[in-house]
């Protein structure tokens, strides 16, 4: 147990299949709580790799239903109750807690494994039923979604579109330590406020060469994101003490290749000039009276 909020990106990928960067999701950990914020692809690989057993995950947090968050769901549920026997919280429910359509997800999710869960039900040692059943809690509004342990989670609705609502950010306060998740987003005065002095701001973020601002696709995509200059004109309103970049979008055409980082830090220094980290796959914030960064080692 510990008395920081320690905070790891599990996949800060975008929908695009790439082997360094997994689907979004983010691990929160603090006291004996711990919190999966959307799934993406990969997320059990990266669990495994922090030797974090997916039987202790407190409960799932969804930001919005798109695949890109979503499609690592039935590896973490069912992986979970497979590996349980000889755990003892595998005897558990796998708690989902999301917007408006968490339920029908799940209810699909579980007829579509029905023969796979009766199949498991039969082994030897016999599953427990109960690993495998599911809650799921709903909510349609800004509040606090989850609160044990001091753990407390503050949903906040962000704009990642009209054609994707609900999407929800997520803020998680535990002892005064604060992070702040913002789903999939364009700028957002919702999440500015719910940011407010947060310890770590992690922010979605899609980039393209200037030629390819007027770019129609380009333009469309970002009408559901947000390019560099806006998230530094967050972070300059909300001054997290540390703000990190998650879900790279990196925009190209088959003329006109993707941007670096550099520019990406470039478009972003033009609206701020506070500390800022470009997110990877298994980096860890350590929030206690400093934020402390760590890389995971390879190997
Ligand atoms: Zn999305
Ligand atoms: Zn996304």
């Amino acid at each position: 147990m510990t008395e920081n909020l320690r905070v790891t990106l599990l996949g800060t990928g975008s929908p695009t299949p790439t082997p360094d960067r997994f689907g979004p999701s983010v691990l929160v950990q603090a006291a004996d709580q711990i919190l999966l914020i959307d799934a993406g692809r990969g997320v059990t690989m990266r669990m495994q790799q922090l030797r974090v057993p997916l039987a202790h995950i407190n409960a799932l947090l969804l930001t919005h239903y798109h695949s890109d968050h979503t499609s690592g769901i039935p590896d973490v549920w069912l992986t979970r109750w497979i590996a349980f026997s000889e755990n003892p919280k595998a005897t558990t429910p796998f708690n989902v807690i999301g917007p408006t359509g968490a339920k029908v997800l799940m209810h699909h999710l579980e007829k579509a494994y029905a023969a796979d869960i009766a199949i498991r039900a039969q082994d030897i040692p016999p599953k427990d039923p109960k690993g495998i059943s599911v809650t799921v809690e709903e909510y349609i509004a800004d509040g606090v979604v989850y609160d044990k342990s001091g753990v407390k989670v503050t949903a906040f609705e962000v704009d990642h579109g009209p054609a994707a609502k609900p999407a929800y950010g997520y803020r998680i306060d535990y002892k005064g330590r604060s992070a702040v998740i913002s789903g999939d987003t364009t700028y957002n005065e919702n999440l500015i406020r719910h940011a407010k002095g947060c310890d770590l701001l992690v922010h979605e973020v899609a980039c393209a060469r200037p030629v390819l601002m007027g770019d129609v696709h380009f333009k469309r995509i970002m009408s559901h994101h947000t390019i560099p200059s806006e998230a530094g004109r967050v972070f300059a309103q909300a001054k997290p003490k540390l703000a990190a970049y998650t879900h790279f979008i990196m925009r190209s055409t088959a003329e006109v290749p993707a941007p670096g980082f550099a520019e990406l830090m470039e478009q972003t220094r033009q609206t701020y000039d506070g500390p800022v980290e470009l997110g990877e796959d298994l980096m860890s914030f350590e929030i206690g009276d400093e934020i402390e960064v760590r890389r995971h080692k390879t190997g």
